[in-house]
């Protein structure tokens, strides 16, 4: 079972940290899925790996325990490459890759014609197995239209059919079709899980916990930067930049806010990015300030973090960019004081 121990979770599903999720499907699994699940949750935490996983525990021909599949066999193998006939993915990579044929135009969301090819396959009964499972990635774009279209296949679906909604805000979606799915909410996965899977890999244990810190609880996010310096690098940079903002005396937090509301008609992209990584350490700040039960330094954390979120909509709002980073920097409580 060394398996478990790495993934963290109870079974041994090859999923970092999500018990609560892990064990619901396992237990879907075992007595028959329903027809239609939303799985909501940051990018990079595994919702993904989760469906594929699921599909498998669906169809897998030799489980080593009821609703964990093998990950070996036929059915689960070509789950994995994504040839198995009853297993079909769509996404919006996969629509502009079907527009292209015809149109060079960009897709920003799923739209009525993807939803029209989701139905048609959903129509073909299963040629293998129990069940067709269609797994939809990027839900989070599907415009009312779209949604309304999808709508009616999830109120008659046939009685084989497993739809999995994979979304970065489950909210975005009709009330009538989140009604009709159960929602599995994934959330940030604890750090010490992500080293440990790192690790687990090969990476050495320093670099384990550096990454995993700055993964923010994905473990998606903590595996590609794992596998890329670039990225790491980069992160590494924009963390330190965010670290001295933040640590700096409020003189010294002024001048940066200007200098950035200065450039902001001429770069928004690199103001955002700054602004990002400001949430990301104040985030990292919240979530050892929970750790250690730490009630100051949580307080110290939200209110940051709120003072961002309202420089964002500020600057959406168009309100004068010196002003929205000033004010935001005047509401954060020095860490120094
Ligand atoms: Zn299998």
């Amino acid at each position: 079972m060394s398996a478990s121990i790495t993934s963290g979770n109870p079974a041994d599903w090859p999923i970092w940290g999500h018990d609560y999720v892990v064990r619901d499907l396992v237990a879907a699994a075992i007595r028959g899925p329903r027809h239609a699940y939303i799985f909501a949750g940051f990018e990079h935490l595994g919702k993904r790996t989760a469906a594929i996983t699921f599909a498998q525990a669906l169809m897998c021909s030799a489980p080593p325990s009821p609703g964990v599949p093998c990950r070996s066999c036929r059915n689960c193998a070509r789950i994995a490459r994504g040839t198995h006939p009853d297993v079909s993915e769509w996404n919006l990579q996969r629509q502009q890759a079907a527009a292209e044929k015809a149109s060079t135009s960009k897709n920003l969301s799923l739209n009525i014609a993807t939803v029209r090819d989701i139905s048609a396959s959903l129509a073909m009964r299963p040629f293998e197995s129990t069940y067709r499972v269609i797994i939809v990635d990027d839900v989070e774009t599907m415009q009312e239209t779209a949604q309304e279209a999808f709508l009616k296949t999830l109120e008659e679906p046939p009685p084989y059919a497993v739809i999995l909604l994979l979304t970065t805000d489950a909210e975005i979606l009709l009330e009538t079709i989140r009604s009709r799915a159960a929602t599995v909410q994934f959330q940030p996965v604890q750090e010490f899980i992500i080293a440990s899977g790192l690790e687990a890999r090969g990476i050495e244990s320093a670099l384990a916990h550096e990454i995993s810190q700055m993964s923010e609880g994905r473990p998606g996010w903590a595996i590609l930067a794992s596998q890329n310096p670039p990225m790491l690098d980069d992160r590494r940079l924009r963390t330190e930049e965010a670290r001295r903002w933040i640590e700096a005396d409020r003189y010294n937090q002024l001048i940066e806010a200007t200098k950035l509301g200065e450039a902001f008609s001429k770069d928004r992209e690199s103001v955002f990015v700054r602004l990002s990584a400001l949430q990301h350490a104040w985030r990292h700040d919240l979530t050892s300030g929970l750790e250690a039960a730490d009630l100051d330094r949580v307080t110290t954390a939200v209110q940051a973090l709120k003072s961002i979120e309202m420089c964002f909509s500020d600057l959406d709002a168009n309100v004068r960019p010196k002003l929205a980073l000033q004010t935001m920097v005047l509401q954060w409580q020095s860490s120094q004081q």
